[in-house]
């Protein structure tokens, strides 16, 4: 009867089945290249290849018991770890180890958990804490490590008494191994085309696209060209991608290609990846690049200067003359920090000095860094594209930083410069040597949207 009902629950919960060499992916990190084929593939969901395998989230769960619960609204994960028996120790390495992927002093009431259980008639263990952070991410906490570390840790109480730095104490506790795990997103290419009626707001309404879409269409085109101006009788043609997990909508991806005709002209934004800036530029019909400027700060809401790029700072933590080769906005710890223009990742890492930091390649000029934060937005890894304007991470002060704050870089041509004194001189279109093969792209993808149904 133990067995039926194990397979049961087991069936009911394994959502989604994959091979452990597979690459993860997110949301925003659509890392598909120029291909001239422009096909719209419709992605089914696999199944699992092993029926036989009884696995959640990529855990052998063969014999154990998964519950799905969620939080109260007087639940929060330490009271969590307690009734599970998880002592405070180990609280605290989860919240270490997991604040790159998620904030767990603050959870939502209804956030989905699992738990994970060894049972037998008289006992429950606990194997692994799963915690559902988004529609496709989860926190795993595996607990089944059974050996015990000793840490040497400062004693608080001594070091509030006498501010002694140097007094410790030991701490005995089991670890807890934390993983993040992310479920397979289907990229799935849409075509849409279509003469506008009155207004887009309307067509797009009509014809199920949310307004978000127009958002990021704008974007595309660097809001160079107003979307709501269209008149009735003017043309919208465009490709984007749509993601979804088990078949099911979760955002709009990038606008591959967009293509307004109006009585009097014709505008284009394709997207197109640039071997030399190793990033993802808006090119137009004639290989200029649809371009904007940098925001003026990596904060979302702004944020005041308290330090500025200067090469001769008397250091407050290290006490000698170091220059400083950022620009320090000051905001409260866990403040989003964001993209300053569109790029692709090349580091979100820690670092002693630096602490948990994101760097961008924008082109082949530019490049732009920030420091410091207490934690990464989800999906921010190598190789990941953002969009100007998109939350990479949290105001913290890890690293050398003696309150919470984002030391933000800019880099031109591999080195520091002032991101306030600089006039931005980036290149205006593509180079000559890629200039034939983009317009052949080009071609194809006109083609393409020409060939979409108008609605
Ligand atoms: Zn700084």
């Amino acid at each position: 009867m133990k067995q039926v009902l194990i397979f049961l629950l087991i069936s009911v919960i394994v959502i989604t089945c994959k091979s452990p060499q597979r690459q993860k992916r997110n949301a925003f990190a659509e890392r598909t290249g120029n291909s001239p084929a422009v096909v719209t593939k419709t992605v089914a969901v696999k199944p699992c290849n092993d029926p036989k395998s009884h696995s959640f989230l990529d855990i052998d769960v063969d014999g154990l018991y998964v519950r799905e619960k969620e939080f109260s609204r007087k639940d929060n994960v330490q009271k969590i770890f307690k009734t599970n028996k998880l002592d405070k120790n180990q609280y605290a390495q989860f919240l270490e180890d997991s604040k790159e992927y998620y904030d767990f002093t603050t959870v939502k009431t209804r956030q989905k958990y699992f738990t994970i259980t060894k049972e037998t008639d008289s006992s429950s263990q606990l194997q692994y804490l799963v915690f559902k952070i988004s529609d496709y991410e989860y926190v795993i906490a595996n607990c089944t490590d059974t050996s015990m570390v000793t840490q040497m840790t400062a004693d608080e109480n001594v070091g509030r008494r006498r501010r002694n730095k140097h007094a410790q104490k030991a701490v005995y506790y089991h670890p807890i191994q934390i993983a993040y795990y992310e479920k397979n997103i289907d990229t799935i290419q849409i075509k849409f085309a279509a003469v506008i009626q009155r207004s887009v707001s309307k067509t797009f309404r009509e014809n199920n696209l949310d307004s978000k879409l127009i958002e990021k269409l704008s974007g595309s085109l660097s809001n160079k060209f107003n979307l709501n101006s269209l008149h009735s009788g003017d043309t919208l043609q465009f490709i984007y991608n749509q993601l979804s997990v088990n078949g099911q909508f979760l955002d709009y991806g990038h606008v591959q290609a967009i293509c307004i005709k109006t009585k009097k002209k014709q505008y284009y934004a394709l997207d197109y990846f640039l071997k030399d800036d190793s990033s993802y530029q808006y090119v137009d019909n004639g290989g200029k690049y649809l371009k904007s400027a940098f925001l003026k700060s990596p904060l979302q809401k702004g944020g005041n200067i308290v330090s500025r790029y200067n090469l001769h700072r008397f250091h407050p933590v290290l006490q000698v003359e170091k220059a400083h080769l950022g620009t320090d906005f000051a905001a409260p710890k866990g403040s989003p920090i964001i993209a300053t223009a569109s790029g692709v990742i090349e580091a979100a890492q820690f670092t002693q000095n630096n602490g948990n930091y994101v760097k961008i390649r924008h082109d082949r000029i530019y490049e732009t860094q920030y420091l410091h934060m207490c934690r990464f937005a989800k999906g921010i890894r190598n190789g990941v594209r953002v969009q100007k304007g998109q939350v990479i991470g949290y105001v913290g002060m890890t690293g050398l930083a003696t309150g919470p704050h984002v030391c933000y870089r800019f880099w031109k041509h591999g080195a520091q410069v002032d991101p306030l004194k600089e006039k931005l001189n980036t290149f205006k279109q593509i180079p000559n040597t890629y200039l034939g093969s983009y317009l052949k792209y080009f071609a194809s993808i006109r083609k393409t949207l020409d060939a979409i149904t108008l609605r």
